[in-house]
């Protein structure tokens, strides 16, 4: 089949066209015979059922390989997307996630499982992420309530269960990471006022070691009560200035104003310990959108265990290495063509 139709097998955006094959072939297939006596190379010979399954995993096999390949709706001058169409004006995730979602529950509904696991490998396998933290904050914690929301799936049974089992112990493994949480006492400063909320994001923020934040007005009592407050976390220097701007009629006279600079450094550790915080949040994120603590128990038994201690930060986890998604056939790398810059192998 896919020798007869080669622009379709090369065009990566044919998912429309896959999906709704395959949605057509499995409500042919009470109407096709359980065999024929099909010769090969006659034309017109009825399709037996063995011929159609055959047809079908084919198609729903396509489709799975363009999960990832969805439009980015581009703004029109009114500020609304081009298209009309409303799944197009869906965000971009949000269409991947539709797609992985429709092919895996339509594979399952005719038990296709190669295509679930196949499907399921591409996931973990995909590049394209800025972070693997950001992988599971963008894809994996939008998609595992959803997947677990398909009905027509048994959640106990590989490659599903293997599939969340893998994700869980890869996020425990690499974005938990570390087996304990550097000491420091980081919390925010409290009040809610402009000085305290710009040192609450300083602080929680683990990507940067210092920062100079500039405030107009005086810097107050109750400021320097708070950066005191916080001597264990950051050291404070502060440095003032005036600022004098010309006034906009001429005869008027120039206008100063007296501005005050907190130059703020993180001790050593800090940085290390809020990645720590901002790594357990997303890892506690993710997790609950698996489910609950029973759910992750049920899953991830027996290692369930290992689970806890990781995080309560007593030991690293690390995955089984028996854990196999791989499928017989598994998808080339180059799949990925637009995060790998490679040029893409024909489907
Ligand atoms: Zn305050």
């Amino acid at each position: 089949m896919l020798s007869c139709l080669p622009n379709l097998v090369m065009d990566k955006e044919t998912y429309a066209f896959w999906i709704k094959l395959s949605e057509m072939l499995v409500g042919y297939q009470t109407k096709v015979p359980q065999k024929t006596s099909r010769k090969k190379g006659v034309p017109n010979a009825p399709i037996d059922s063995d011929s159609l399954t055959n047809l079908i995993r084919v198609c729903q096999k396509q489709a799975a390989l363009r999960w990832s390949f969805v439009d980015i709706p581009q703004a029109s001058r009114f500020g609304g997307p081009y298209y009309s169409d409303d799944s197009s004006t869906r965000d971009p995730t949000t269409r991947k996630i539709d797609r992985i979602l429709e092919v895996i529950k339509t594979a399952w509904a005719v038990g296709n499982e190669d295509v679930c696991r196949f499907l399921l490998f591409e996931l973990v396998a995909k590049a394209g992420w800025r972070s693997t933290r950001s992988k599971y904050q963008e894809l994996y914690t939008p998609l595992m309530p959803r997947l677990r929301g398909l009905t027509n799936m048994d959640m106990s049974r590989p490659p599903v269960v293997d599939f969340f089992r893998l994700v869980i112990g890869t996020c425990l493994q690499d974005v938990l990471g570390k087996c304990s949480a550097p000491k420091h006492n980081l919390r925010t400063m409290g009040c809610g006022c402009t000085v305290c909320q710009a040192l609450d994001r300083f602080i929680l923020d683990g990507s940067v070691q210092s920062q100079n934040h500039t405030f107009w007005q005086a810097f107050t009592t109750h400021a320097q009560q708070q950066v005191n407050a916080a001597a264990d976390l950051f050291t404070c220097q502060v440095r003032t200035g005036v600022r004098i701007s010309q006034p906009a009629r001429k005869r008027s006279k120039p206008v100063s104003a007296s501005y005050f600079v907190l130059q703020l450094e993180k001790r050593p550790g800090v940085v290390g310990a809020t990645n720590y915080l901002v790594c357990k949040n997303i890892t506690k994120a993710f997790l609950a959108s698996v489910g609950s603590d029973d759910v992750i128990r049920e899953i991830m038994a027996p290692r369930y265990e290992d689970v806890q201690k990781a995080l309560m930060g007593v030991c690293k986890y690390l995955i089984d290495a028996q854990i196999q998604l791989t499928p017989a056939d598994a998808p080339a790398p180059s799949v990925d063509a637009t995060s790998t810059g490679q040029k893409r192998k024909p489907l």
